[in-house]
């Protein structure tokens, strides 16, 4: 499970923080979370808040990539244009290449992320996944971690994380709708539904039963 989807759903937490700081200062303003038409990684660099590594991902000065970003529309002009350089991405990379070495979908390139081939994509994708895929995929259950993971900038970040969301695939297979909801509808995995993660958790017993034949996904496993 990737640590983004670990404790409550970020979305959430953010626009609440995001309130309380707005609320603070007496303002008023738009706020967005993950989705909506604002560029949050480049309006960060901007802000000076860090950089853009060559994983396509955006790292705090001291947090590392594992942050979540928030943006919240003020009624005033404010500073910035002053971190140009940081948002190439990699400007702070060196020589290192780890996360492109360890993408298990060979979706990092010197020219970006190729999204069709991320498995964190393809982990949250609705209807039909390739069989190549369905090999590729398990044991992730949700979302991808490799490119940040192996990053010497989340060193820290990861020892204090831990290694691993264990999670049992045979519980969350268990689950009725109505449970997946209370449960996993707290976390920010539980908007993708029960019916992306039942097939990503089927995927896992398969693999780690050792079948070859996995083409067995059909529209009722694919979540559709
Ligand atoms: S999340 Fe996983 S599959 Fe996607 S780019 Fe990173 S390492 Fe590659
Ligand atoms: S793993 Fe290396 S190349 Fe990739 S973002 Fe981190 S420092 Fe940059």
């Amino acid at each position: 499970m990737a640590r983004v989807a670990w404790g409550q759903d970020y979305h959430r937490v953010m626009r609440e923080m995001l309130e309380r700081v707005l609320q603070r200062m007496g303002l008023t303003g738009q706020i967005q979370v993950d989705s909506g038409p604002w560029p949050e990684k480049e309006l960060a660099v901007k802000a000076g808040l860090g950089w853009i590594g060559r994983n396509t991902l955006f790292y705090h000065w001291q947090a590392g990539s594992f942050v979540n970003l928030g943006v919240a529309l003020l009624p005033f002009p404010a500073d910035g244009g002053k971190n140009e350089i940081e948002k190439k991405p990699g400007s702070r990379c060196g020589q290192c290449r780890r996360c492109l070495e360890a993408c298990p979908g060979g979706a990092l390139t010197e020219q970006g992320l190729v999204v069709s081939r991320c498995l964190s994509a393809v982990s949250q994708r609705r209807g039909d996944i390739t069989e190549a895929e369905a090999r590729l995929l398990p044991p992730r259950l949700y979302g991808c971690d490799d490119c940040q993971k192996v990053c010497p900038y989340n060193r820290e970040q990861v020892k204090k994380m831990g290694d691993w969301g264990w999670i049992d695939v045979d519980e969350v297979l268990s689950l009725s709708n109505r449970q997946f909801k209370e449960s996993w509808g707290k976390t920010a995995a539980g908007w993708r539904g029960a019916g992306v993660i039942r097939r990503n958790a089927r995927l896992i017993t398969i693999s780690q039963n050792g079948q070859k034949n996995m083409v067995y996904w059909n529209k009722k496993d694919n979540g559709g």
